[in-house]
């Protein structure tokens, strides 16, 4: 089963990623994450991704690509794996679409929750992450038990950089110049799915089993 996920950032493309990865067995690769990931640990990709990341931009697609098809090759993508946060521009469609070729394997679904730019915008600005573990929360919608704290490691929830209300509009505008062109992509080649982002997270979930399943 091979999935990916798209949707403008705050979309909650993230945690409906989780949920399929969990029920299915799979492997959920978050690009974002393994870019995180990179920082925290103060790799040379970290540093480099993180100039991109706090301005809201896309990271270069040559530092991104390769990173997925490596991770490909670990023994737990047997089975399928959904993508979260990539591809986020053409050539990295097109690029993965190529290595994927090479195997004569492919996408299977291209699942799209749409979601409005003022609700993002809304969703954005609430969210916390915790600097110890990267778990994350919503100050409406997913609240810590204990203010400002995360209910798995104790450590302390920001506001990221990157979901500061300036650098949300800047990716909006990044996500509908650059990654909303996929949607098209997906669309010509018949494996594009559109779910209403509005119906809530249990909803929205039983749309997608329904589509994987179906
Ligand atoms: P995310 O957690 O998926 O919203 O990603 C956070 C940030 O990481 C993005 O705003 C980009 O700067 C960078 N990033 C993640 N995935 C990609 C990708 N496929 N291509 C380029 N940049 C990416």
């Amino acid at each position: 089963m091979k999935i990916i996920m798209l949707g403008a950032p705050g979309a909650g493309k993230g945690t409906q990623a989780k949920k399929l990865a969990t029920k299915y067995g799979i492997p959920h690769i978050s690009t974002g994450d393994i870019f995180r990931a990179n920082i925290k640990n103060g790799t040379e990709l970290g540093a480099k991704a993180k100039v991109y990341m706090d301005q809201g931009l896309l990271v270069p697609d040559e530092l991104v690509v390769c990173l997925v098809v490596d991770r490909f090759k670990k023994s737990d993508c047997e089975k399928g794996y959904v993508l979260d946060g990539f591809p986020r521009t053409i050539p990295q469609a097109k690029e993965l679409d190529e290595a994927l070729a090479k195997n004569g394997d492919a996408v299977e679904y291209a699942i799209d929750v749409d979601v409005t730019d003022a609700e993002i915008i809304s969703r954005m600005s609430g969210r916390r992450a915790c600097v110890g573990c990267g778990a994350t929360y919503h100050v409406k919608s997913v609240p810590p038990k204990k203010e400002g704290i995360c209910d798995v490691c104790g450590a302390n929830l920001i506001l990221r950089d990157d979901d500061k209300p300036e650098t949300v509009e800047k990716r909006l505008k990044v996500y509908h110049d650059q990654t909303q062109p996929l949607i098209e992509y997906y669309q010509a080649k018949g494996i594009l799915k559109s779910i209403d982002g509005s119906i809530g997270l249990e909803n929205i979930f039983k749309e997608i089993v329904k589509i994987v399943e179906a």
